[in-house]
């Protein structure tokens, strides 16, 4: 994501609280150190093992690990034979991925707008948009906040249509005591360097469906018959069939053997997140100025990021302003997303304007990503929770 990199980069100043900071630790540092001296470099054991868990974790059958979550959309897209003609919806409040992957395929995008809550794809509004030529729906747990998924998954089922999800946000989500992975027909996560599990780049499909989780190895093998793991281990053979023209999606054992020690930290990122989350909450409920993130009852929220909205009916403080005058007190933020309709290869392509959106243009006229990382200390917080105060203050 070109646009979080900057962010995510050593800052200038020593006093510069940066937007996104990772998290690796020794024992990650230590793995990959043991997976490089192991001379297994391509997919082995170590992705194989991190596979395992993350299904575990997730509670999926099938678990895929692919070398981005772009990788993982599409690669979904293609196994279950979305292509030329067949129409995708989706949220235009999202990465410019969600949208490519469908492009890639061959298919047509097509945008549903979101809840005004909680900004996650309105399955009232999928309805809307269906036609003959609908053949999957593709949802984003939007900041960690679960889409209704269960509602969505009934009207794909209802008339055939395929679910994947853009789960690059939600590991770590849940609706009831179920995770997001379990839900829809294919979900993609994502490592990439600022989510909440990091192999740098990286990602995962999960799916139930056996045939459907081969035909993604398969495809992610450039569509050779035996994965590489199967060829060099003593019973592999050099013989190999091209299946179909697949694609290099899969992931290195260096990747698996970050991603295996991140993911066992897991539980105390979360935990850490949502203290922070709270902590923010907290500090910042006071200001009529900003709406702050909601999470639905019974659902829990990864808190990827801890996304806030200036009502800016509220007052004369505009968002471009406000990110400015805290950068100007030393504090990164972030914008999630330029709204699809918002960059001009879409919209010369589908003609897609931002004012058919009206809840997505509403919510991106206010939109910022506040930092939100493990490595933050309550301090942080509090001097996040200040400067924004001092701004708003200074606004009114
Ligand atoms: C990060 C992100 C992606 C892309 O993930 P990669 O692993 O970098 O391919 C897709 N969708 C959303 C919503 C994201 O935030």
């Amino acid at each position: 994501m070109p646009e979080e990199q900057p962010a995510a980069a050593p800052s200038p100043g020593e006093d510069f609280l940066p937007y996104y900071r990772p998290d690796i630790g020794e024992e990650e540092v230590e793995e990959v150190a043991a997976t490089l001296r192991s001379g297994w470099l391509t997919a082995g054991p170590r992705v194989a093992e991190f596979e395992r868990r993350f299904a575990e974790t997730v509670g999926a059958a099938h678990a895929l690990a692919v070398n981005s979550c772009t990788a993982g959309m599409h690669l979904a897209l293609v196994a279950a034979g979305v292509g030329p003609g067949d129409e995708v919806i989706t949220t235009p409040l999202t990465f410019a991925a969600t949208a490519n992957v469908i492009i890639h395929a061959g298919a047509t995008p097509v945008l549903a707008d979101v809840e005004p809550g909680d900004l996650t794809l309105d399955p009232d509004q999928v309805l809307a948009r269906l036609t003959p030529r609908t053949r999957a729906i593709m949802p984003v747990h939007y900041a960690g906040a679960p889409c209704r998924i269960d509602e969505i998954v009934a009207i794909a089922r209802q008339r055939g249509l395929l679910v994947v999800e853009d789960a690059a946000h939600a590991l770590g989500t849940a609706l009831g005591d179920r995770s997001i992975g379990s839900f829809g027909d294919v979900t993609a996560f994502s490592f990439y360097a600022t989510k909440n599990v990091t192999t740098g780049e990286g990602g995962m499909v999960t799916t139930s469906d056996g045939e459907l989780a081969d035909r993604m190895r398969t495809l992610a093998l450039h569509g050779l018959s035996h994965d590489a793991w199967d060829r060099y281990t003593a019973h592999g053979s050099w013989y190999y069939q091209v299946l179909a023209p697949g694609y290099n999606y899969v992931m290195a054992d260096v990747q698996g053997a970050l991603g295996l020690r991140q993911l066992e930290r897991l539980p105390a990122f979360q935990s850490q997140r949502r203290r922070l989350a709270a902590r923010y909450h907290e500090l910042l409920a006071d200001l009529p100025e900003l709406v702050l993130p909601e999470q639905r009852p019974g659902t829990t929220h990864s808190w990827h990021l801890y996304v806030v909205r200036l009502r800016t009916e509220e007052g004369t403080l505009d968002r471009d302003r406000f990110i400015e005058e805290l950068r100007a007190r030393g504090i990164g933020t972030s914008v999630h997303f330029i709204p699809l309709p918002l960059h001009s290869y879409y919209r010369e392509t589908f003609g897609w304007r931002l004012s058919d959106f009206p809840r997505t243009e509403e919510a991106f006229q206010g939109l910022v990503s506040l930092p939100l990382y493990t490595k933050m200390t309550d301090a942080d917080v509090e001097r996040v929770a200040a400067a924004v105060h001092e701004v708003i203050h200074a606004g009114r």
